[in-house]
């Protein structure tokens, strides 16, 4: 070859990095291209940690094959071949060597990771040559024609598309398989013979034929190219696309193909396979965590057939490997600052690391393992905010079943098995054997454990909506234990003494007479494995029991200290201001607790629907004059008036933004059942109640007499209101309370409306303190809830002295969709991606929150120092949070259970843009 500089190989793109021996072409900032496992098999040898050369191709090369019509680009050709000689030199093996044959795994690898929902191919280069060779070279004819019969089947069932679309479809390789292990009378794979083993390969070889009228490739150039297709393939096969929906990754990103020189675990019983996490995955304890299998490989643990080894068993096993694969533990969180999933296998005594990625974890590992790493100097505090996501803050607040309660079930026999812990938390549900039934049983509003043998990636739908997962086999690192940990879902794992019959619909219980039918209820203890017959009671968890019911002592509680300490930092980074939706002072002694800063947003109307209080709320509504409604009004004030002075006590100084009523009136009057009783109690007759329930009836009530417009029609309603809020505040002053009363006009429109009203409260204000000799700061300010409010935002911040979006009628009046009725096609239309998200659950920026935006650029101007926050839904979602922060609010008000989340929230967008 010439030495002439050639322009275009210079220029030409680089589709595959090399990894092994010493060096790697690529490292674990590379992620994007090489995908997570390429980069890290990269960044491994790096390292120095044992790893098996090979190459990776790259997510480039993927997303080049989807916009081409699943044409690869023209270079890859050349660099696969190139890539391979280099490989076959550097390993002294080659494809259909004499003396040393090459032997290839095909695995995918995307940018995030995507456990078990693409396609892999181990033992590639098998054929009968090949089977032969390695026989002489291993000694072992047992090793090479076990390879041989799984690789035949993995390649027909990835490759060449044989493997069954779900459940119930038939695998011809298993049929095969079941029907020779049941022609030898065995029961596990490993029983079967050799010369089984040989007939298989040329059975699964002759089923390949009939279903898909070739032979079984034998070349292994063309098996490797085969494998990459499919892996390439793999991308957008159904579950993929489902998990890349659940978890927002994009389909451009693409995966990238690792081919990787085999080492086999299911060599002798000297050669295992094994994954282990870096810490506890369910837990974040601090221990090494993990399970393996003696002459397996690396599929038998994943798929859960076997159920394998706890990690701790090599150290007596094998105390040289365990210290070996121990170090590389530490070597893996020191460098990667995080938990790590290590995939690893041992041939012949020999250990290699196949594979390290940040570890999957419930929220609790992932609270606990933060905090802790802050706390072992690993990582910042700022670092341990960003790798929370604030849902997770939820599985801390979820309920445990109450010990008395378990305890009797346990003694009354209702213990039925115990299984693994994999996701922690406590379940109580109706039986179903499958993921349709748990998605069809969901639906109509059951809670559901779904029970399976073992789940496979098929079952996302069904894990996805499901209150727990229990699965009889597969251990900690099982795919249901890995998914039910990520999605936070109660899970206990292997409970081996569960008999399960799909086609029955039930389960018996080894060591028990009882049968669980379908539709039968069972409790899970995601935290100690137990399965329990029947339902069992739930109580609150550390959290709940240190700050609302103060059952617990603070430093009584690791898990409390943990949640105290990552919320600390939370507060001192975050710069929006969080507050509640309460309008109990228990719920508001409950957000304080939990961190709320004032209340955003007290609902009077929640108030009124109380049982010594709504037939006062009909007199009033159906009063004939003035007289009869004073009355009615007289008998609630001093009601509402009590019920102001008791949250203004808990929140002592702290802002309460009470909204004057807001429902359709007809939302009070009694329905059908309750209109005798009501008529009777009012003094009516029941025409006269039913005719006046017909005259206030409303074709639209969203958008009818409510809000304001109710005050703005009745008066005296406001009257009573603020006489309520302004006497309360100040008798709780009186008292030696602080208070920071703001009232709040909802669903206005137009400035009169607020001014109208603003006056009313005025007017009330000015007698009390006439009356009472003393004044106090009421703020006056408004809902903006409706687009015409934020549009004419600063005409409005002329009246009043703060605003808050109401993202819930905002977002209703925007896109036209009712909030009532949406339930009957939004899901349609976020299933079909029509729409990215449910708009009354995250905020549509580019609608919704363009007319806030609108709205806050508006009121600053008039008045700079207005006050803004959002009072919706979206106050408690992550990503609206964010916007607010982006927006510049000054707070956002959520229920009392969201306030931590959208703390921490809060804080994570307040670092994102810190840059
Ligand atoms: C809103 O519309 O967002 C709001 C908070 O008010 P409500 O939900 O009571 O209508
Ligand atoms: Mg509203």
């Amino acid at each position: 070859m010439s030495t002439a500089v050639n322009t275009t190989d210079t220029k030409e793109p680089k589709f595959i990095y090399a990894f092994g021996g010493e060096q790697a072409d690529g490292n674990a900032a590379m992620r994007n291209l090489l995908g997570g496992k390429g980069a890290n098999l990269a960044e491994m040898v790096n390292l120095g940690i044992p790893v098996p050369p090979g190459f990776t191709i790259t997510t480039e090369v993927c997303t080049y094959y989807y916009n081409h019509n699943q044409n690869y680009p023209p270079e890859l050709e050349g660099q696969l071949q190139a890539a391979l000689a280099q490989l076959e030199e550097r390993l002294g093996a080659r494809f259909g060597d004499k003396n040393n044959p090459l032997l290839l795994s095909v695995r995918s690898g995307a940018r995030a990771s995507m456990p078990g929902m693409m396609d892999t191919v181990l033992n590639l280069g098998m054929n009968d040559e090949t089977a032969k060779i390695l026989t002489n070279l291993s000694g072992d004819e047992r090793f090479a024609y076990d390879s041989y019969r799984r690789f035949v089947q993995m390649y027909g069932d990835v490759v060449l598309g044989l493997k069954p679309e779900t459940k119930h479809d038939i695998d011809p390789f298993e049929e095969i398989l079941e029907a020779k292990k049941h022609k030898r009378g065995v029961k596990i794979d490993s029983e079967l013979t050799v010369d089984d083993m040989k007939e298989l390969v040329v059975e699964f070889k002759a089923a390949v034929k009939a279903r898909t009228g070739k032979p079984f490739p034998d070349d292994p150039m063309e098996q490797l190219r085969g494998a990459i297709g499919a892996v390439f393939g793999s991308w957008m096969n159904d579950r993929a696309q489902t998990y890349r929906e659940l978890n927002n990754i994009p389909a451009s990103w693409g995966t990238a193909v690792n081919v990787q020189s085999m080492v086999f675990g299911n060599r002798a019983d000297s050669s295992g396979t094994g994954v282990a996490f870096t810490r506890d995955p369910a837990t974040g304890e601090n221990i090494f965590y993990g399970e393996y299998l003696f002459n397996a490989q690396g599929e038998d643990v994943v798929a859960g057939v076997r159920t394998p080894i706890p990690i701790s068993e090599l150290q007596k096993d094998d105390s040289r490997l365990y210290d070996e694969l121990d170090a590389i533990r530490l070597k893996l969180e020191n460098h990667f600052k995080d938990m790590m999933d290590i995939e690893f296998t041992i041939q012949l005594g020999k250990l290699w690391i196949l594979q390290a990625r940040v570890g999957k974890r419930t929220g609790f590992a992932a609270i606990k393992i933060a905090v802790d790493m802050v706390r072992e100097g690993l990582i910042s505090k700022n670092e341990a905010i960003l790798r929370i996501d604030p849902n997770q803050l939820n599985q801390l607040l979820r309920p445990v079943f109450d010990i008395n309660e378990k305890r009797k079930a346990i003694e009354n026999n209702r213990l039925l098995a115990t299984g693994l812990n994999a996701g922690p938390g406590a379940a109580s549900g109706k039986v179903v054997f499958n993921a349709h039934d748990a998605v069809e049983w969901t639906a109509r509003g059951e809670k559901v454990i779904l029970v399976r043998i073992e789940t496979s990636p098929e079952d996302i739908k069904g894990l996805n909506v499901c209150d727990g997962i229990l699965t009889a086999r597969g251990g900690m690192t099982s795919h249901a234990a890995l998914v039910a940990r990520q999605m936070g879902k109660v899970c206990v794992a292997g409970c081996g003494n569960l008999i399960i019959d799909y086609k029955k619909g039930q389960m018996a219980v080894e060591g028990h007479d009882i049968i669980i039918k379908e539709g039968d209820i069972v409790s899970i203890d995601g935290g100690t494995g137990e399965v329990i017959a029947g339902e069992v009671k739930s109580k609150p968890s550390d959290i709940l029991q240190v700050l609302i019911s103060k059952e617990m002592k603070p430093e009584d509680s690791e898990i409390f200290q943990t949640y105290n300490d990552l919320m600390q930092w939370a507060d001192e980074t975050r710069k929006l201001h969080v507050r509640t939706n309460a309008d109990q002072p228990e719920q508001a002694a409950n957000a304080l607790a939990f961190g709320a800063e004032g209340i955003g947003l007290c609902r009077t109307e929640h108030m009124f629907f109380k049982e010594d209080r709504i037939r006062f709320i009909q007199k009033m509504i159906l009063a004939e004059n003035d007289a009869d409604r004073q009355k009615a009004l007289d008998y609630l004030l001093p009601l509402q008036k009590k019920d102001f002075f008791d949250i203004f006590k808990v929140m002592n100084g702290l802002p309460v933004i009470i909204r004057t009523l807001d429902p359709p009136l007809h939302e009070f009057l009694p329905n059908e059942a309750d209109a005798p009783a009501a008529a009777k109690y009012l003094g009516i007759s029941l025409e006269d109640l039913n005719q006046k329930i017909e005259s206030l009836h409303e074709a639209n009530p969203m958008l009818g007499l409510r809000g304001c417009r109710l005050g703005i029609l009745h008066p005296d309603i406001t009257r009573m209101q603020v006489r309520a809020i302004i006497e309360a505040a100040m008798d709780a002053e009186e008292q030696g309370y602080k208070t920071h009363p703001e009232i709040m006009i909802p669903l206005v429109t137009h400035v009169n409306e607020l001014q109208i009203q603003a006056d009313v409260v005025n007017e009330i204000a000015e007698e009390i303190f006439i009356k009472r000799g003393r004044r106090i700061n009421v703020h006056i300010g408004t809902m903006i809830e409706l687009p015409r409010a934020a549009l004419t935002a600063g005409e409005i911040a002329k009246v009043a002295n703060f605003f808050s979006f109401g993202t819930n009628d905002l977002t209703q009046t925007t896109f036209g969709i009712s909030r009532d009725d949406s339930a009957g096609f939004l899901p349609h239309y976020v299933e079909k991606k029509i729409l990215p998200n449910d708009p009354f659950q995250t905020l549509d920026r580019s609608g919704v929150g363009r007319l806030i935006e609108i709205g806050t650029a508006a009121g600053r101007a008039v008045r700079p120092n207005l006050e803004i926050g959002i009072c919706g839904e979206h106050g408690g979602d992550p990503d609206s949070v964010e916007f607010c922060h982006l927006t510049g609010l000054n707070y956002v008000s959520c229920s009392p259970f969201r306030v931590p989340i959208a703390r921490l929230a809060a804080a994570r967008a307040a670092l994102h843009y810190l840059k």
